[in-house]
Protein backbone atom coordinates (compact mmCIF):
# COMPACT_ATOMS: atom_id res chain seq x y z
CA UNK A 1 0.00 0.00 0.00
CA UNK A 2 1.19 3.48 -1.08
CA UNK A 3 0.53 5.84 1.80
CA UNK A 4 0.08 9.68 1.22
CA UNK A 5 3.70 12.18 1.46
CA UNK A 6 1.79 14.07 3.79
CA UNK A 7 2.48 11.33 6.41
CA UNK A 8 6.36 11.87 6.12
CA UNK A 9 6.08 15.56 6.77
CA UNK A 10 5.56 15.33 10.46
CA UNK A 11 6.01 13.12 13.47
CA UNK A 12 3.96 11.20 16.15
CA UNK A 13 3.88 13.62 19.18
CA UNK A 14 6.84 12.49 21.38
CA UNK A 15 4.37 12.56 23.88
CA UNK A 16 2.32 10.12 23.55
CA UNK A 17 5.37 7.72 21.89
CA UNK A 18 6.74 7.81 25.47
CA UNK A 19 3.44 6.94 27.13
CA UNK A 20 2.83 3.98 25.06
CA UNK A 21 6.79 2.82 25.32
CA UNK A 22 6.51 3.30 29.47
CA UNK A 23 3.21 0.90 28.89
CA UNK A 24 4.62 -1.76 27.33
CA UNK A 25 7.42 -1.68 29.92
CA UNK A 26 4.56 -1.97 32.51
CA UNK A 27 3.14 -5.02 30.54
CA UNK A 28 6.48 -6.45 31.02
CA UNK A 29 5.65 -6.20 34.55
CA UNK A 30 7.83 -3.47 35.45
CA UNK A 31 6.23 -0.45 37.43
CA UNK A 32 6.45 2.05 35.79
CA UNK A 33 5.75 5.78 36.64
CA UNK A 34 4.29 8.21 34.03
CA UNK A 35 5.74 11.22 34.25
CA UNK A 36 5.32 11.79 30.14
CA UNK A 37 1.97 12.84 30.10
CA UNK A 38 0.22 16.11 30.44
CA UNK A 39 -2.73 14.72 32.21
CA UNK A 40 -3.79 15.94 35.85
CA UNK A 41 -4.66 12.78 37.52
CA UNK A 42 -7.40 13.84 39.63
CA UNK A 43 -11.51 12.85 38.57
CA UNK A 44 -13.31 15.39 36.88
CA UNK A 45 -15.86 17.21 39.41
CA UNK A 46 -18.95 15.83 40.58
CA UNK A 47 -21.25 18.74 39.48
CA UNK A 48 -20.01 18.31 35.74
CA UNK A 49 -20.20 14.44 35.90
CA UNK A 50 -24.11 15.26 36.87
CA UNK A 51 -24.58 17.60 33.90
CA UNK A 52 -23.84 14.63 31.90
CA UNK A 53 -25.51 12.09 33.33
CA UNK A 54 -28.60 14.67 33.30
CA UNK A 55 -27.92 15.08 29.14
CA UNK A 56 -27.59 11.54 28.76
CA UNK A 57 -31.16 11.21 29.82
CA UNK A 58 -32.77 14.13 28.38
CA UNK A 59 -31.73 12.71 24.85
CA UNK A 60 -28.55 15.37 23.87
CA UNK A 61 -27.98 12.49 21.84
CA UNK A 62 -28.00 13.99 17.77
CA UNK A 63 -25.37 16.31 16.30
CA UNK A 64 -24.84 19.62 17.24
CA UNK A 65 -24.44 22.70 15.20
CA UNK A 66 -20.61 22.55 14.24
CA UNK A 67 -19.58 25.31 16.35
CA UNK A 68 -21.33 23.86 19.20
CA UNK A 69 -24.77 24.22 21.14
CA UNK A 70 -25.60 28.20 21.46
CA UNK A 71 -25.83 28.10 25.20
CA UNK A 72 -21.92 26.64 25.21
CA UNK A 73 -20.89 29.52 23.28
CA UNK A 74 -22.04 32.00 25.38
CA UNK A 75 -21.27 30.09 28.65
CA UNK A 76 -17.15 30.29 26.54
CA UNK A 77 -18.39 34.40 26.93
CA UNK A 78 -19.34 34.33 30.47
CA UNK A 79 -16.16 32.76 31.11
CA UNK A 80 -14.22 34.94 28.69
CA UNK A 81 -15.88 38.21 30.53
CA UNK A 82 -15.47 36.54 33.76
CA UNK A 83 -12.03 35.45 33.82
CA UNK A 84 -10.10 37.04 31.31
CA UNK A 85 -12.71 40.89 31.08
CA UNK A 86 -12.55 40.05 27.25
CA UNK A 87 -15.60 40.39 25.79
CA UNK A 88 -17.28 38.47 22.70
CA UNK A 89 -20.10 37.09 21.25
CA UNK A 90 -21.02 33.55 20.56
CA UNK A 91 -20.71 33.95 16.41
CA UNK A 92 -16.51 34.20 17.57
CA UNK A 93 -16.46 31.29 19.69
CA UNK A 94 -15.76 27.55 17.97
CA UNK A 95 -16.03 24.54 20.12
CA UNK A 96 -14.45 21.74 19.02
CA UNK A 97 -13.08 18.37 20.61
CA UNK A 98 -9.85 19.39 22.38
CA UNK A 99 -7.24 22.50 22.10
CA UNK A 100 -5.80 20.43 19.86
CA UNK A 101 -7.98 20.62 17.55
CA UNK A 102 -8.46 24.28 18.00
CA UNK A 103 -4.95 24.75 17.63
CA UNK A 104 -5.00 22.98 13.92
CA UNK A 105 -8.51 24.72 12.82
CA UNK A 106 -6.39 27.57 13.19
CA UNK A 107 -3.10 26.53 11.61
CA UNK A 108 -5.67 25.02 8.60
CA UNK A 109 -7.25 28.28 8.06
CA UNK A 110 -4.11 30.58 8.30
CA UNK A 111 -1.51 28.81 7.07
CA UNK A 112 -0.29 28.72 3.40
CA UNK A 113 2.84 26.54 1.80
CA UNK A 114 5.70 28.71 2.13
CA UNK A 115 4.20 30.76 4.91
CA UNK A 116 6.25 31.33 8.13
CA UNK A 117 4.76 30.73 11.69
CA UNK A 118 7.06 32.34 14.69
CA UNK A 119 7.27 30.18 17.68
CA UNK A 120 9.43 30.77 20.64
CA UNK A 121 11.05 27.75 22.02
CA UNK A 122 10.43 25.34 24.08
CA UNK A 123 6.77 24.79 22.66
CA UNK A 124 4.02 22.26 22.79
CA UNK A 125 5.02 19.31 20.60
CA UNK A 126 2.17 19.39 18.54
CA UNK A 127 2.76 23.24 17.15
CA UNK A 128 5.78 22.63 14.60
CA UNK A 129 4.11 19.39 13.63
CA UNK A 130 0.63 21.09 12.56
CA UNK A 131 2.85 23.80 10.57
CA UNK A 132 4.02 21.35 8.42
CA UNK A 133 0.98 19.69 7.84
CA UNK A 134 -0.14 23.01 6.78
CA UNK A 135 3.47 23.04 4.43
CA UNK A 136 4.06 26.35 6.41
CA UNK A 137 7.66 27.00 7.45
CA UNK A 138 8.57 26.56 11.57
CA UNK A 139 10.91 29.50 12.32
CA UNK A 140 11.93 29.32 16.14
CA UNK A 141 12.64 31.67 18.49
CA UNK A 142 14.99 30.00 21.11
CA UNK A 143 14.51 31.22 24.88
CA UNK A 144 16.20 29.77 27.75
CA UNK A 145 16.45 30.07 31.35
CA UNK A 146 18.05 32.96 31.94
CA UNK A 147 15.36 34.70 30.55
CA UNK A 148 12.88 32.86 31.71
CA UNK A 149 11.90 30.57 28.82
CA UNK A 150 9.97 34.05 27.07
CA UNK A 151 10.36 35.65 23.76
CA UNK A 152 11.44 38.79 23.80
CA UNK A 153 10.41 42.24 21.80
CA UNK A 154 13.64 41.86 20.07
CA UNK A 155 13.78 38.35 19.62
CA UNK A 156 10.08 37.86 17.74
CA UNK A 157 11.14 41.35 15.85
CA UNK A 158 14.27 39.76 14.17
CA UNK A 159 12.09 36.98 13.65
CA UNK A 160 9.62 38.26 11.61
CA UNK A 161 9.88 38.62 7.67
CA UNK A 162 7.45 39.50 5.07
CA UNK A 163 6.06 36.41 5.26
CA UNK A 164 5.33 35.59 8.47
CA UNK A 165 1.68 35.03 8.88
CA UNK A 166 1.39 33.50 12.28
CA UNK A 167 2.84 34.21 16.15
CA UNK A 168 2.09 31.15 18.34
CA UNK A 169 2.51 30.56 21.96
CA UNK A 170 1.20 28.92 25.42
CA UNK A 171 1.06 31.05 28.53
CA UNK A 172 1.42 29.37 31.04
CA UNK A 173 3.92 27.49 28.47
CA UNK A 174 3.71 23.65 27.67
CA UNK A 175 6.84 22.51 28.26
CA UNK A 176 8.88 25.57 30.52
CA UNK A 177 6.33 26.49 32.72
CA UNK A 178 7.00 30.17 31.96
CA UNK A 179 4.04 32.86 32.57
CA UNK A 180 4.13 36.18 30.76
CA UNK A 181 2.92 39.12 32.58
CA UNK A 182 1.12 41.85 31.57
CA UNK A 183 4.27 44.32 30.98
CA UNK A 184 5.54 41.06 28.82
CA UNK A 185 2.83 40.99 26.39
CA UNK A 186 2.48 44.72 26.20
CA UNK A 187 6.15 44.22 25.14
CA UNK A 188 5.19 41.79 22.48
CA UNK A 189 2.30 44.03 21.45
CA UNK A 190 4.20 46.96 20.47
CA UNK A 191 5.72 44.40 17.60
CA UNK A 192 2.91 43.80 16.26
CA UNK A 193 1.28 46.54 16.28
CA UNK A 194 4.10 47.48 13.70
CA UNK A 195 2.98 44.51 11.57
CA UNK A 196 -0.79 44.50 10.91
CA UNK A 197 -0.93 41.24 8.52
CA UNK A 198 0.54 39.11 12.00
CA UNK A 199 -2.31 36.36 13.35
CA UNK A 200 -1.52 36.05 17.15
CA UNK A 201 -2.39 32.04 18.52
CA UNK A 202 -2.26 33.14 22.18
CA UNK A 203 -2.68 29.20 24.17
CA UNK A 204 -4.33 29.47 27.38
CA UNK A 205 -5.19 25.88 28.42
CA UNK A 206 -2.92 25.83 31.46
CA UNK A 207 -4.71 29.42 32.88
CA UNK A 208 -5.70 27.82 36.09
CA UNK A 209 -2.73 26.27 36.80
CA UNK A 210 -0.77 29.42 37.50
CA UNK A 211 1.82 30.32 40.64
CA UNK A 212 2.87 33.40 40.08
CA UNK A 213 -0.96 35.67 40.05
CA UNK A 214 -3.12 36.40 37.58
CA UNK A 215 -3.49 35.09 34.31
CA UNK A 216 -2.74 37.98 31.31
CA UNK A 217 -4.23 36.92 27.93
CA UNK A 218 -2.81 39.29 25.16
CA UNK A 219 -6.29 39.92 23.13
CA UNK A 220 -6.68 42.06 26.43
CA UNK A 221 -5.13 44.99 23.90
CA UNK A 222 -8.14 45.97 21.88
CA UNK A 223 -6.29 47.02 18.63
CA UNK A 224 -4.62 44.23 18.38
CA UNK A 225 -7.43 41.39 20.07
CA UNK A 226 -9.34 41.21 16.09
CA UNK A 227 -6.19 39.15 15.31
CA UNK A 228 -5.60 37.08 18.70
CA UNK A 229 -7.01 33.77 18.61
CA UNK A 230 -7.67 32.84 22.24
CA UNK A 231 -7.27 28.99 22.47
CA UNK A 232 -8.77 27.15 25.68
CA UNK A 233 -10.29 24.13 26.83
CA UNK A 234 -11.26 22.34 30.04
CA UNK A 235 -9.01 19.43 29.47
CA UNK A 236 -5.98 20.81 32.37
CA UNK A 237 -8.37 23.44 34.14
CA UNK A 238 -11.27 20.89 35.19
CA UNK A 239 -9.74 17.77 34.74
CA UNK A 240 -11.67 16.55 31.45
CA UNK A 241 -8.83 15.58 29.21
CA UNK A 242 -11.20 12.61 27.80
CA UNK A 243 -13.89 14.73 27.59
CA UNK A 244 -12.76 16.29 24.73
CA UNK A 245 -13.36 20.02 24.53
CA UNK A 246 -11.32 23.06 23.27
CA UNK A 247 -12.71 26.22 21.77
CA UNK A 248 -11.23 29.75 20.36
CA UNK A 249 -12.57 33.42 20.65
CA UNK A 250 -11.27 35.15 17.07
CA UNK A 251 -13.04 37.24 14.47
CA UNK A 252 -15.99 36.52 12.56
CA UNK A 253 -14.28 35.73 9.94
CA UNK A 254 -11.30 33.24 11.44
CA UNK A 255 -14.33 31.41 13.30
CA UNK A 256 -16.56 30.91 9.97
CA UNK A 257 -13.24 29.51 8.68
CA UNK A 258 -12.67 27.26 11.51
CA UNK A 259 -16.21 26.44 11.48
CA UNK A 260 -16.08 25.31 7.81
CA UNK A 261 -13.31 23.19 8.46
CA UNK A 262 -14.81 21.10 11.29
CA UNK A 263 -17.78 21.00 9.48
CA UNK A 264 -15.65 18.24 7.49
CA UNK A 265 -13.26 16.52 9.78
CA UNK A 266 -15.82 16.07 12.80
CA UNK A 267 -18.81 17.70 12.83
CA UNK A 268 -18.42 19.30 16.30
CA UNK A 269 -17.48 17.72 19.78
CA UNK A 270 -19.98 15.20 21.74
CA UNK A 271 -23.21 16.56 22.19
CA UNK A 272 -23.22 15.05 26.73
CA UNK A 273 -19.87 16.91 26.62
CA UNK A 274 -21.07 20.39 25.18
CA UNK A 275 -24.02 20.24 28.10
CA UNK A 276 -21.35 19.14 30.91
CA UNK A 277 -19.06 22.16 29.57
CA UNK A 278 -21.89 24.68 30.40
CA UNK A 279 -21.92 23.77 33.85
CA UNK A 280 -17.97 23.54 33.69
CA UNK A 281 -17.82 27.19 32.25
CA UNK A 282 -20.14 28.57 34.55
CA UNK A 283 -20.31 26.79 37.82
CA UNK A 284 -18.35 26.42 40.59
CA UNK A 285 -14.56 26.72 40.15
CA UNK A 286 -13.44 25.73 43.85
CA UNK A 287 -12.65 21.94 42.60
CA UNK A 288 -10.32 23.69 39.90
CA UNK A 289 -8.93 25.98 42.68
CA UNK A 290 -8.27 22.85 44.84
CA UNK A 291 -6.31 21.14 42.43
CA UNK A 292 -4.58 24.08 41.63
CA UNK A 293 -3.27 24.43 45.17
CA UNK A 294 -1.92 20.98 44.86
CA UNK A 295 0.03 21.34 41.72
CA UNK A 296 1.26 24.29 43.65
CA UNK A 297 2.31 21.54 46.52
CA UNK A 298 3.59 19.07 44.19
CA UNK A 299 5.52 21.66 42.38
CA UNK A 300 7.41 22.90 45.52
CA UNK A 301 8.30 19.54 46.20
CA UNK A 302 9.39 18.37 42.56
CA UNK A 303 11.53 21.27 42.43
CA UNK A 304 13.04 20.14 45.80
CA UNK A 305 14.10 16.48 44.40
CA UNK A 306 15.34 18.06 41.28
CA UNK A 307 17.53 20.40 42.84
CA UNK A 308 19.08 17.06 44.43
CA UNK A 309 19.79 15.80 41.49
CA UNK A 310 23.94 16.40 40.80
CA UNK A 311 24.06 18.05 36.97
CA UNK A 312 20.13 19.20 36.59
CA UNK A 313 19.34 22.85 36.72
CA UNK A 314 16.00 23.35 36.45
CA UNK A 315 13.93 26.70 36.30
CA UNK A 316 10.90 27.35 38.69
CA UNK A 317 7.69 26.72 36.63
CA UNK A 318 5.39 29.72 36.85
CA UNK A 319 2.75 27.52 35.64
CA UNK A 320 1.16 24.48 34.22
CA UNK A 321 2.21 20.98 35.61
CA UNK A 322 5.74 20.59 34.34
CA UNK A 323 9.86 20.53 35.08
CA UNK A 324 12.16 21.43 32.37
CA UNK A 325 15.38 20.95 33.85
CA UNK A 326 18.63 21.65 31.78
CA UNK A 327 19.90 18.05 31.79
CA UNK A 328 23.09 18.38 29.51
CA UNK A 329 25.85 17.91 32.52
CA UNK A 330 25.06 14.59 31.38
CA UNK A 331 25.93 14.52 27.95
CA UNK A 332 29.01 12.28 26.98
CA UNK A 333 28.26 10.06 30.62
CA UNK A 334 28.38 6.43 30.29
CA UNK A 335 27.42 3.55 32.72
CA UNK A 336 29.50 1.03 30.84
CA UNK A 337 27.28 0.00 28.43
CA UNK A 338 25.35 3.09 26.88
CA UNK A 339 27.02 6.49 26.13
CA UNK A 340 24.18 9.77 26.50
CA UNK A 341 24.36 11.96 24.09
CA UNK A 342 21.71 13.74 23.85
CA UNK A 343 17.73 14.08 25.32
CA UNK A 344 16.76 11.51 24.04
CA UNK A 345 19.19 8.98 25.13
CA UNK A 346 18.82 10.54 28.54
CA UNK A 347 14.89 10.20 28.57
CA UNK A 348 15.19 6.27 27.15
CA UNK A 349 17.68 5.71 30.23
CA UNK A 350 16.12 7.32 32.45
CA UNK A 351 12.68 4.93 31.26
CA UNK A 352 14.68 1.80 31.18
CA UNK A 353 16.68 2.37 34.23
CA UNK A 354 14.37 4.11 36.66
CA UNK A 355 11.11 3.26 34.47
CA UNK A 356 10.14 6.67 34.91
CA UNK A 357 8.60 8.31 31.62
CA UNK A 358 9.39 11.28 30.81
CA UNK A 359 9.86 13.24 27.42
CA UNK A 360 12.94 15.13 25.47
CA UNK A 361 13.49 18.69 24.85
CA UNK A 362 14.36 18.09 21.44
CA UNK A 363 10.70 17.46 20.74
CA UNK A 364 9.76 20.87 22.21
CA UNK A 365 12.58 22.65 20.70
CA UNK A 366 15.05 22.23 23.15
CA UNK A 367 18.15 19.71 23.05
CA UNK A 368 19.46 20.60 26.63
CA UNK A 369 16.06 19.96 28.57
CA UNK A 370 14.21 16.84 29.51
CA UNK A 371 10.32 17.46 30.57
CA UNK A 372 8.81 16.12 33.72
CA UNK A 373 5.34 16.07 34.49
CA UNK A 374 4.15 16.59 38.22
CA UNK A 375 0.76 15.56 37.40
CA UNK A 376 1.69 12.64 39.67
CA UNK A 377 0.63 11.66 43.10
CA UNK A 378 2.97 12.93 45.92
CA UNK A 379 4.11 9.49 46.16
CA UNK A 380 4.53 8.32 42.77
CA UNK A 381 6.93 11.95 42.74
CA UNK A 382 8.69 11.01 45.25
CA UNK A 383 9.71 7.28 44.26
CA UNK A 384 10.07 8.41 40.71
CA UNK A 385 12.87 10.95 41.46
CA UNK A 386 14.39 8.33 44.02
CA UNK A 387 14.46 6.09 41.14
CA UNK A 388 15.92 8.95 38.97
CA UNK A 389 18.69 10.04 41.06
CA UNK A 390 19.70 6.58 41.97
CA UNK A 391 20.03 5.81 38.12
CA UNK A 392 21.68 8.49 36.93
CA UNK A 393 24.30 8.30 39.83
CA UNK A 394 25.49 5.08 37.76
CA UNK A 395 26.26 7.48 34.92
CA UNK A 396 30.05 8.71 34.90
N1 LIG B 1 -2.01 23.07 24.22
C1 LIG B 1 -1.09 22.68 25.11
C2 LIG B 1 0.01 23.63 25.42
C3 LIG B 1 -1.18 21.42 25.72
O1 LIG B 1 -0.25 21.04 26.59
C4 LIG B 1 -2.25 20.56 25.38
C5 LIG B 1 -2.40 19.18 25.99
N2 LIG B 1 -1.26 18.53 26.34
C6 LIG B 1 -3.18 21.02 24.45
C7 LIG B 1 -3.04 22.27 23.89
C8 LIG B 1 -4.33 20.15 23.98
O2 LIG B 1 -5.30 19.99 24.91
P1 LIG B 1 -6.67 19.28 24.58
O3 LIG B 1 -6.77 18.10 25.49
O4 LIG B 1 -7.72 20.32 24.89
O5 LIG B 1 -6.68 18.89 23.15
Amino acid sequence: MQLSSLLDRFNEPETLKMAKLGRELAAQGHNVINLSLGEPDFDTPQHIKDAAIKAINDNWSHYSPVAGYMDLREAVCTKLLRDNNLEYKPEHIVTSTGAKQSLANAILALVDEGDEVVIPTPYWVTYSELVKIARGKVVEIRTSAESGFKATPAQVEAAITGKTKVFMFSSPCNPSGAVYSKAELEGLAEVFRKHPNITILADEIYEYINFVGKHESIAQFADLKDRVVVINGLSKGFAMTGWRLGYTASNTTLAKAMEKLQGQFTSGTCSITQKAAVVALTGDLRPSKEMADEFTRRKIRTLELINDIPGFKCFAPEGAFYAFPDVSAYYGKSDGKETIQNSGDLSMYILNNAHVSCVMGDAFGEPNCVRFSFAASMDNIELAWKRIKEALAKLK
